[in-house]
């Protein structure tokens, strides 16, 4: 995950507060849907809050001049400021204070990892329960979409600038959104058939009903912002073709979507699957699909999911969900080294997941049908730490297999080397080197953001890079029109 931002909380002057009242009042209770429940339906695990509710949270925050909140948001949200609102009764003014500064609030305060941004550097936290920031914004965020907050009054005023963004997911909608405000014409163009990036193609319903992306892309397409989905650029059209077409910017945000492969033999067998193919075929509509990837999944009794992130506790509640009995999640660390949300453990184990630390697959094994039917693997233990500061996982030597009738591999995400080559753009590392200050590459007038410069990582990080980029392509599309004047 990138450093949060270095900005200073917005100066404002702080309400006058009962800071040591206020520490009393417990949090607020979050009702949640019933485990059970949840495990035949794809809701969101979360349901929705009363008003009073909100305030009284919202009430819990105490107003402290630091506001490490603020410096903590990769967006600089102005938090305490929404919160005030909020406990006051303004939840569209909340909800205003949000969006000043994000796209995507009603997203972010659905699926950031607070605990570790936001609610992990807030004051309150220190003593008790920090404030439920990203409760607060998801509800701000949601009634101000349900209220018509989205309605465009009036169209930007038209520059006839035009910009090519590549990839439609959070970096790519939040540049697209920022220029369109500025009156630029704004083509997005993707290789799945429809916007959204792993908003979409990736983060399952039970995380965000997609009712609320459909809602974000009305709003967009209102602005003016034209889709070119089943594109692949840099095979379908290039980037030189895209400047003779008359873009006069290109904004590259073509994510980190090559699901690592496991090198073990075996691996390749029928029913042995990669993370977001078993994702997408689980939870969209076979016509959001390309053709290649429309057929339902085989019913599976026995899921194993390999890998211990986020995507692992997306794939192995996708797989409750599609009714298999015995789901289970291999890491080959501890759990103490687990990336990703504490919470979306907590939720797979409530929802039945069973949990295999320290071991790792040797190799992959057919049943009879040629199938998978079992997962070698190898018992293991921590070393010495490796490059990412967490320790190795060493093979002891000891082995043991797992039945499945469909295995899940979900070990991580790279970087698509083709694209940068054929753009001709410079790579550091893997990843789109960009100047960090404007988030332009080598090549001008082509720019790029999000999960192909920071490496997979996060919305709210991939947003603020299509914002900050914004910023640079408004400006050199000004210079350019100085130019040719
Ligand atoms: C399963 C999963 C769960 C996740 N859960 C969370 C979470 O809970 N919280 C969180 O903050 N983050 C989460 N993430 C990470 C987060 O989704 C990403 O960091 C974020 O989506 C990156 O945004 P992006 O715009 O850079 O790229 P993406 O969202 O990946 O969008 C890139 C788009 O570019 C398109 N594209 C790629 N190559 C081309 C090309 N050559 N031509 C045209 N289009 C192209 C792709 O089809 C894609 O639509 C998750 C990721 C995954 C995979």
């Amino acid at each position: 995950m990138q450093m949060p931002n270095d900005k200073q909380p917005p100066k404002r002057s702080m309400p006058e507060v009962d800071r040591k009242a206020r520490l009393k009042i417990p949090r607020q209770p979050l009702p949640k849907q019933d485990p059970q429940a949840r495990r035949s339906n794809w809701n969101e695990v979360y349901l929705p809050i009363r008003l009073e509710l909100a305030k009284a949270e919202a009430e819990r925050c105490i107003q402290c001049p630091a506001a490490p909140c603020v410096t903590a948001c990769p967006v600089g949200n102005d938090i305490p400021g929404a919160l005030w609102k909020l406990e006051n009764g303004d939840v569209l003014g909340a909800a205003e204070v949000f969006y000043e500064t994000s796209n995507l609030p009603e997203m972010c305060g659905r699926f950031c990892p607070q605990e570790s941004l936001c609610e992990g550097s807030c004051v309150v936290g220190k003593r008790a329960a920090p404030v439920a920031i990203g409760r607060l914004e998801a509800f701000v965020a949601d009634e101000y979409r349900t209220s018509g907050g989205y309605d465009v009054e009036t169209p930007p005023v038209v520059t006839g600038q035009r910009v090519a963004v590549v990839g439609a997911g959070p970096a790519g909608l939040a540049v697209a959104e920022e220029l369109a405000k500025k009156g630029h014409q704004i083509t997005i163009f993707d290789s799945w058939p429809e916007p959204g990036g792993v908003l979409l193609y990736g983060i399952p319903n039970f995380k965000m009903q997609k009712e609320i992306l459909d809602a974000k892309l009305e709003y967009l397409w209102e602005l003016g912002i034209t889709f070119q989905g089943n594109t692949y650029v840099g095979r379908d059209v290039t980037i030189d073709q895209l400047f003779e077409r008359g873009y006069q910017a290109v904004f590259l945000g073509f994510g980190a979507s090559q699901g690592n492969q496991l090198d073990a033999p075996g691996a390749d067998l029928p029913g042995v699957i990669i993370a977001t193919e078993y994702l997408v075929r689980g939870n969209l509509k076979p016509e959001q699909l390309p053709e290649s990837m429309r057929e339902p999944l085989p019913d599976a009794k026995r899921v194993l999911v390999i890998g211990g992130g986020d995507t692992s506790m997306d794939c192995v509640r996708t797989a409750v969900r599609l009714g298999a009995g015995e789901v289970t999640c291999v890491y080959r660390r501890t759990e103490a080294e687990q990336t990703g949300r504490v919470e979306e453990r907590i939720h797979a184990v409530e929802e039945g997941v069973r949990f295999e630390y320290l071991a790792s697959p040797l190799r992959f094994e057919a049943g009879a049908d040629g199938s998978i039917e079992r997962v070698q693997f190898s018992r293991t233990e921590l070393g010495e730490p490796d490059e990412s500061g967490r320790r190795r996982p060493v093979p002891t030597g000891e082995e043991f297999s797992v039945e499945a009738d469909t295995v899940v591999i979900a070990i991580g995400y790279g970087i698509d080397q083709d694209l940068p080559e054929a753009a001709e753009v410079d790579v550091e590392d893997w990843r789109v080197a960009i100047d960090s200050e404007t988030g332009e590459t080598n090549r001008p007038g082509v720019f790029a953001g999000g999960d192909c410069v920071n490496g997979a990582d996060l919305v709210v990080t991939a947003m603020a890079d299509g914002r900050k980029a914004a910023v640079a392509i408004d400006s050199y599309l000004k210079d350019q029109a100085t130019k040719a004047a």
